[in-house]
């Protein structure tokens, strides 16, 4: 499942292709992959023909495509137009977003096309004329939502334009650690009153998005920081601690191209997302832990059955607290 330095992966690789192009055709190879446009697949492609990709924004895990209804009557008007709606793409476990020329073959899960305008990259190379949505487990899907102002009046998530729109859908999560908006303030106010353990608060996307069971393990490690510690009584400087190793560890996984276990996943332009990670804790049950080696101390990472999946954690830099809550 991609995780959010995969998702930010595709939307910058994506922005780059089809940011102020017109989607000329639509077309829905299987129904399955719209289910959640409810008014159905002849309503979407009917709304999407004509009408131009003004950005794509990325809050958590959700990505979304702001559309202009037609393309503005004079080029240099086209800062004045707001979108007024968007196109969701959710990447579930193995949805991809692919770029391609139209006179290669479709892919086996291909299930649902898009035809561009044509347009050429900043070299004057012709960039492919379709996208594609590639998904094989039928979890992932696209349709059509409303944008809705921002609260905070800050742009809606990480995009080129910085409008403050949010997807409908998107507007009940909180902000994720790479939103330049992201509060801390309002992230310890609220992380203060649950009565619950720091792991489970950091899954809870309206308390912070983005954070999914690899970078939660990786993030709690980085803060010397056991999973099961009391929000309600965490102190401001660790809460601090945790949200800047979150922050760092997403940024360097970013900078490596995301990190994904799926083997499905392919970033937008097509090539993998698969790197070789540099995991500190996640998925090393029985392995030493890297910080304690340094130290000369031989301690392995254990693994805690957590909410039906599992928690890394190294027991001594990561001590269990007395009145943990899992
Ligand atoms: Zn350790």
């Amino acid at each position: 499942m991609p995780e959010l330095p995969e998702v930010e992966v595709v939307r910058r690789g994506l922005a780059s292709w089809v940011r102020g192009r017109t989607i000329t055709g639509a077309e829905v190879l299987d129904p399955r992959s719209v289910r959640r446009h409810a008014p159905g697949p002849a309503d979407l492609i009917g709304n999407l023909e004509g009408a131009v990709v003004a950005d794509v924004v990325r809050r958590g895990k959700f990505l979304w495509l702001p559309l202009l209804e037609s393309a503005p009557a004079h080029s240099g008007a086209a800062d004045d137009v707001v979108p007024s709606f968007a196109l969701m793409a959710h990447l579930g476990m193995s949805g991809q977003l692919l770029m391609e020329d139209s006179a290669l073959p479709d892919e086996k899960h291909l299930k649902v096309r898009f035809t561009l305008s044509p347009a050429r990259d900043s070299s004057g190379t012709e960039m492919p004329d379709e996208l594609r949505f590639v998904d094989q487990r039928i979890f992932g899907g696209m349709f059509l939502t409303d944008l809705v102002p921002t609260p905070d009046g800050a742009p809606g998530g990480l995009s080129e334009t910085g409008l403050p729109l949010v997807a409908a859908e998107a507007a009940h999560i909180a902000r994720d650690p790479l939103d330049p908006a992201f509060s801390f303030d309002e992230f310890y106010r609220r992380l203060r009153l649950r009565r619950t353990g720091i792991k489970r608060a950091l899954l809870d996307q309206g308390l912070i998005s983005g954070v999914g069971n690899i970078y939660a393990d990786e993030s709690l490690w980085a803060a010397r920081m056991h999973f099961a510690r009391p929000t309600d009584t965490m102190r401001r400087a660790d809460a601090l601690r945790l949200v800047e190793a979150a922050r760092e560890v997403m940024t360097r996984a970013l900078a490596a191209g995301g990190t994904s276990f799926d083997s499905l996943y392919v970033n937008v332009n097509g090539a993998s997302g698969y790197f070789s990670r540099s995991l500190n804790a996640y998925g090393r049950e029985g392995l030493p832990c890297p910080r304690c080696e340094e130290l000369g101390l031989h301690t392995l990472i254990r693994r805690d059955s957590f909410m039906n999946r599992s928690s890394y954690s190294c027991p001594v830099c990561q001590p269990r607290p007395r009145n943990g809550r899992w």
